[in-house]
C-alpha cells in the first residue's frame, strides 16, 4: 500500500473529497440552536400548499425487520447514539472515517442494481441536484421545496422529510426507524438507519430512497409523469429480481465463465477500453502500468507509475486498476471497460461479497472507482491480450515515478498495440 494508505479507507481522491464535505457541509449546515450529533430536523408541517402527487402504497411492505446485532442502550429499544463528530477532533474525525468506511462496506455487500449502488453514492456524498445547492450555484430562483414550498430543499427534505415523501415512508414501515435516527450528516443518519435493519431490509429501504427521488424528478420535470405507484412497484420489482439473480446458479456460473481470450479485443463504439497490469519488482517497489484504447484500437493515453510497496500479486494488480480508473476519471472518460489478465480480480470485482482482507479492500475501492462512470464493465483477458499494458508497467525507471502521456507514445508501445490487431 502507499504509505498515506489506510485499509478500509478509500484512498481513490477524487473520492476523499466529497466524503471529507460531508462532515463540512454538516458543521455548516447546523443552525444556533442545533448541536453536533443530535439530530434536530422537525418532523415537516402539515398541510402542505402541493398536493400530494402519490396514491396508495399499501404493497410497500409491512414494518421492517430489525437489526438483531445493535443492541439497545435503555432495554426499550432505543439504540445508542453514535460517538460526536466533531471538527478539528483528530480521534473523533478518525471515527467518523470508520463509520463511514463501514457504511461503504455495508452498502457494497447488498445484493441491488449497480444503478441502485450509485444513486446511494450521489446521495451520500450529497451530489443531487436538490433546490438548495442549485440555489446557492444561482441555478434556480429559489431554494424552497416545489412540493411543500415552506423548506429549504436539501437532501434530508426531498427524500426523507418533505411531507409527501413522508407518507411513503410511513407506509412502508420505515417512518419510525427514520424519526429516530441520529447522526451529525445526512450519511451518518443513511448509515444509522442501516445498521438498524436486517440484509433484507436494507436494499428495500434504499430502493424506497431511489424511488422518491425519482418521482420527485419527473413530477417536477415531465409533462406527464408517470403515476408514482407504477415507479415504486416498478423499482421494487427490479430489486427483487436483481436479489433472485444475484442468489442464482446462473450468476454464479457467470463468475465462473468469465475467463478472458488470449489477444485484445476493441471495445465497443462509443466506449474504451483501459488494459491494467502491475510488474513486481523484487526490490520491494511495484510498477503499475494503464492504457486506453477506442474501438479502433488506437492508443488514447498511457499512465505507468512506479512505488514502493510490499504488496501480494493480486494487491499490486487492483492498484494498477484503480491507477487506471484514476488516470481515466481525470481524463473525463465516461464509458469504460477495464481489464486485466488478474482473473481473481476480475471475479472479486463481481462478485458482491467481501473479503476483509487488504486485497478485498482494494476491490472495494475498485468498485467505488467503477461506480464514478456513467458505464462500466470488468473482463478479463489472457497475457497475451494485454502486452500493451504488461510493458508500460515497466516503463518507470524510479521509485516515486509517475508518466501520463496523451500523445507522443513511445515506438515499442505503438509496435505492441499494432501486433494485437493483427
Ligand atoms: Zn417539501
Amino acid at each position: 500500500m502507499d504509505p498515506g494508505c489506510h485499509p478500509g479507507v478509500c484512498c481513490n481522491p477524487s473520492i476523499q473529497a466529497p466524503l471529507v464535505n460531508w462532515l463540512q457541509d454538516g458543521i455548516a449546515a447546523l443552525g444556533p440552536d442545533c448541536h453536533p450529533g443530535v439530530w434536530c430536523a422537525g418532523v415537516p408541517k402539515k398541510g402542505g400548499r402541493h398536493p400530494n402527487p402519490l396514491g396508495s402504497i399499501g404493497y410497500l411492505g409491512a414494518t421492517p425487520a430489525r437489526s438483531s446485532l445493535v443492541t439497545s442502550s435503555d432495554g426499550i429499544g432505543r439504540p445508542n447514539p453514535p460517538p460526536l463528530v466533531l471538527a478539528g477532533a483528530s480521534d473523533s474525525n478518525n471515527e467518523a472515517e470508520d463509520e463511514r468506511s463501514a457504511l461503504w462496506r455495508l452498502i457494497w455487500k447488498l445484493k441491488v442494481p449497480p444503478k441502485l449502488i450509485h444513486f446511494t453514492w450521489r446521495m451520500c456524498v450529497n451530489i443531487l441536484a436538490v433546490k438548495k445547492s442549485l440555489y446557492s450555484k444561482h441555478c434556480c430562483p429559489s431554494p424552497r421545496c416545489s412540493f411543500c414550498a415552506e423548506e429549504e430543499e436539501d437532501i434530508d427534505h426531498a427524500i426523507f422529510y418533505c411531507e409527501w415523501a413522508r407518507k411513503w415512508w410511513e407506509e412502508s414501515g420505515f417512518g419510525e426507524l427514520i424519526n429516530e435516527a441520529v447522526g451529525e450528516t445526512w450519511p451518518d443518519r443513511v448509515g444509522w438507519v442501516l445498521k438498524h435493519l436486517e440484509e433484507d431490509e436494507r436494499g428495500r429501504f434504499l430502493t424506497i430512497a431511489w424511488a422518491i427521488w425519482t418521482v420527485r424528478n419527473q413530477s417536477l420535470f415531465e409533462e406527464s409523469p408517470p403515476l408514482p405507484d407504477f415507479v415504486f412497484t416498478g423499482f421494487t420489482k427490479m430489486v427483487a429480481d436483481y436479489r433472485a439473480y444475484a442468489n442464482s446458479e446462473l450468476y454464479k456460473s457467470r463468475l465462473v465463465s468469465d475467463v478472458g481470450g488470449n489477444s485484445w479485443t476493441p471495445p465497443r463504439a462509443g466506449t474504451f477500453k483501459i488494459n491494467t497490469d502491475a510488474h513486481l519488482m523484487g526490490n520491494g517497489e511495484v510498477g503499475l502500468g494503464a492504457v486506453a484504447r477506442d474501438m479502433a484500437g488506437t492508443i488514447i493515453w498511457v499512465g505507468s507509475k512506479r512505488v514502493l510497496a510490499e504488496w501480494e500479486v493480486e494487491v499490486a494488480e487492483a492498484r494498477a486498476a484503480i491507477f487506471g480508473l484514476e488516470v481515466a476519471l481525470a481524463r473525463g472518460m465516461a464509458n469504460i471497460t477495464l481489464e486485466s489478465d488478474a482473473l481473481n480480480l476480475v471475479k472479486a470485482v463481481k462478485n458482491p461479497e467481501i473479503a476483509r482482507t487488504p486485497f478485498g479492500l482494494c476491490v472495494e475501492d475498485l468498485r467505488i472507482s467503477l461506480n464514478l462512470f456513467s458505464s462500466s464493465n470488468v473482463s478479463h483477458v489472457k497475457r497475451g491480450g494485454n502486452t500493451v499494458a504488461h510493458f508500460i508497467a515497466r516503463m518507470c525507471e524510479t521509485e516515486g515515478d509517475e508518466i501520463v502521456l496523451g500523445s507522443d507514445f513511445p515506438q515499442a508501445i505503438m509496435a505492441l498495440a499494432d501486433l494485437d490487431l493483427i
